[in-house]
């Protein structure tokens, strides 16, 4: 079983040309409400990818809030743990994503800043049938901490995607097994640059000593690099056209965890979730576009029609 401690949010999206600078106007194109959040959206794609999955998150007590938990319940996740909070909104992101596949998001967290760690307390009884725990950083990092320390105390391998990118004491690293940040939040966390492979090999060295045991550091189309002790490998991403990257991380950590959660190795579960990251930038949306297992399975025949030979 895998479970997701995270963020739910409602996912207001508008397609634009460009990302506007600040004091910039730019005219979108159309505008879609969808179920998102980092936490919520990992939860969706692992469920998809044929775990069962829990949720553990807050919304509020209102229509967006149960929207939220229904786009999850229709995926067959566990979403029992999902409170509703009293006076405050379910978390929203306004998001842009330019023609070219990028995007910019601001998120207002609502109901997902009220998950506590004694809400979390009440959860524990989940965690002893768990193999793997998925956690962001779009909750509490209070909360973010208590579940990583739950987690180890039951044997549960802990994924930290240290998302959105905010620096982290010592302590949390310790209590991660594997740490997956991206190029700026791996520059964020290390406090070095990460410009270049050899930097970002350093930077990822770096947090290493200060108590993580590996990482998967992700670079969108030019793949992930995975970091232990005395090991570093690059997995080059599928060469594909990609048009909304908005859920990539998110399904590449799902993919993960359910991969580990079968008691898949290392290796094999980065491939598996290298896959679904491309399945996912070539769909718009974010839960919309998380593929099923049955999908990935067909992921050789997919490719061949999906290759692109020159980005
Ligand atoms: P995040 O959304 O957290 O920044 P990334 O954009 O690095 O995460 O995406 C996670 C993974 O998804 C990458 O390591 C890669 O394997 C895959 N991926 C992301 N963007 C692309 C792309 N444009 N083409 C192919 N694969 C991609």
């Amino acid at each position: 079983m895998v479970i997701v401690v995270g963020s739910l949010n409602m996912d207001l999206v508008v397609r634009a040309p460009k990302i506007p600078r600040p004091g910039e106007t730019v005219l979108g194109s159309d505008f879609k409400q969808v179920p998102g959040g980092k936490g919520a959206n990992q939860a969706d794609a692992a469920s998809k990818l044929g775990a069962e999955t829990a949720m553990l998150g807050a919304v509020g007590k209102d229509s967006m809030g149960d929207q939220l938990i229904q786009a999850l319940k229709k995926d067959g996740v566990n979403v029992e743990m999902v409170l509703k909070k009293e006076n405050l909104p379910t978390g929203v992101a306004a998001i842009v994503v330019e023609d070219s596949g990028n995007n910019a998001i601001t998120v207002a967290p609502g109901a997902n800043s009220a998950l506590t760690p004694d809400d979390l307390s009440g959860m524990e009884k989940v965690f002893e049938k768990a193999k793997v725990m998925l956690v962001q950083l779009e909750t509490p990092i209070d909360t973010v901490k208590a579940s990583l320390r739950m987690a180890r105390k039951n044997n549960v391998t802990t994924i930290l995607n240290p998302a959105p990118a905010t620096e982290l004491d010592d302590e949390i690293f310790s209590l991660v097994d594997i740490l997956t940040p991206n190029e700026t939040e791996l520059e964020l966390l290390s406090g070095m640059e990460t410009d270049s492979i050899e930097k970002i090999e350093a930077a990822g060295k770096h947090l290493l000593k200060k108590g993580v045991s590996k990482l998967i550091i992700t670079l969108g189309s030019q793949g992930s690099i995975h970091i232990e002790k005395d090991f570093v490998k690059l997995h080059p991403a599928y060469s594909v056209k990609a048009v909304d990257t908005t859920a990539a991380g998110d399904s590449f950590n799902a993919a993960l965890a359910v991969s580990l959660a079968k008691g898949e190795p290392m290796e094999n579960a980065i491939t598996f979730a290298t896959k679904v990251g491309a399945m996912t930038v070539t769909k718009h949306g974010a839960q919309t576009s998380l593929p099923l297992m049955g999908e990935v399975l067909e992921f050789d025949a997919w490719y061949e029609k999906m290759k692109v030979e020159e980005r």
